[in-house]
């Protein structure tokens, strides 16, 4: 099972599973979740890599994203 990458327009499988922690103001990228998560994000590895949060929220990478 895979599943698409949720940004509008990216055809890629998604790799990495987007979350936010809107109390700590932290936006945390980690391995694929294993099912959906409701407040989760699917990214292919190129829009994990590529991802910037916004204002002055933090970013927390939990993988290297230099390799495919
Ligand atoms: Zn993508």
């Amino acid at each position: 099972m895979t599943r698409p990458c949720s940004k509008s327009g990216c055809t890629r499988t998604a790799a990495f599973t987007l979350t936010y922690d809107y109390e700590g103001r932290v936006a945390a990228i980690g391995p694929l979740s294993p099912s959906v998560a409701s407040e989760g994000y699917d990214l292919c590895a190129e829009h994990a890599r590529s991802f910037s949060a916004p204002g002055d929220w933090r970013v927390i990478r939990h993988l290297s994203l230099t390799g495919d």
